[in-house]
């Protein structure tokens, strides 16, 4: 098996229904690696469910991750909805468990207008309030804030590496599309080198081999982020990205966030094998 496990944010658009089982066994006959489980209009899914969405993955070797619901804040102005964002994570992550998912990624907070250091240190205060309350439940869930791709969102690849290294139990969700969209550029090899560069200095080898990574096309503006595109409609470099991932021995997952989410998925999948073999 490969470092890498290539497969889509959410359930396949092939699948037979629009089940998380369904979606793990189209996976699988597709020969892909890995689905992110989209909570992120809340996480509809009780207990039994997600035993046994976890006997599906166990069944076809899928492994699993989960993104939380869209509606998180961690740097709002109501304490209630930081709390509401804080269980919203528990949530997220006491399901996964259940899935048997190791990482849950999710948008952290937005600035409204704050200083970014100041949003940094309200965001961290209540992510480590979550993890501490993880820790408690014994849930060894990765917790994982995502590079985010609006200049407006907290989420700056600095931002989500410091998170790493200063809060326990948590990880950088790496969106490659969002980090290009917000800064114009990182769509190079050599750029993209600077990041799992980065990566390592800050947070070790370990990070490198537990990475979770989400890709897809993406239109951006001044402010960062307009939309999710095909790869093949965008100017997103997914074969130097994926260079660098092999040169890199990267290992962990790929989630492909394109609109064709399994067509892109297969492309990278496809891309990044025929790569290993011209090493
Ligand atoms: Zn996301």
């Amino acid at each position: 098996m490969a470092g890498l496990l290539f497969g889509t944010g959410g359930i396949p658009h092939s699948a037979r229904s629009s089940s998380t089982i369904d979606g793990i066994n189209r996976i699988a006959e597709l020969g892909l690696g890995c689905m992110e489980i989209e909570f992120v209009q809340g996480v509809r899914m009780g207990e039994a469910g997600a035993r046994l969405v976890s006997e599906a993955a166990a069944r076809t070797g899928v492994k699993l991750s989960a993104h939380a619901p869209y509606f998180i804040n961690l740097n709002a102005r109501e304490p209630e909805k930081i709390r509401a964002s804080q269980s919203r994570i528990l949530q997220t992550a006491r399901i996964a468990l259940l899935c048997g998912a190791e990482s849950i990624a999710f948008h952290a907070a937005f600035y409204l207008n704050d200083p970014p250091e100041k949003a940094y240190d309200t965001v961290k205060k209540y992510l480590v309030e979550t993890l501490n309350q993880l820790k408690r439940e014994r849930n060894p869930v990765w917790v994982r804030p995502e590079v985010m791709g609006k200049v407006s969102q907290f989420g700056t690849l600095e931002e989500i590496l410091n998170l790493s290294a200063e809060v326990e139990g948590v990880a950088p969700c790496l969106d490659f599309a969002h980090w290009h969209a917000r800064t114009g550029e990182f769509n190079s090899y050599q750029e993209f080198v600077s990041i799992l560069q980065q990566v390592k200095e800050r947070l070790g080898r370990v990070a490198l081999d537990n990475m979770h990574i989400h890709v897809s096309g993406i239109a951006y503006g001044k402010k960062g982020e307009m939309k999710h595109l095909n790869l093949k409609e965008s100017d997103f470099q997914y074969s130097e990205l994926l260079k660098a991932l092999r040169d890199y021995y990267v290992k962990g997952i790929v989630i492909c966030e394109s609109p064709n989410l399994e067509e892109d998925g297969l492309l990278l999948q496809a891309t990044y094998e025929s790569l290993l073999k011209q090493s």
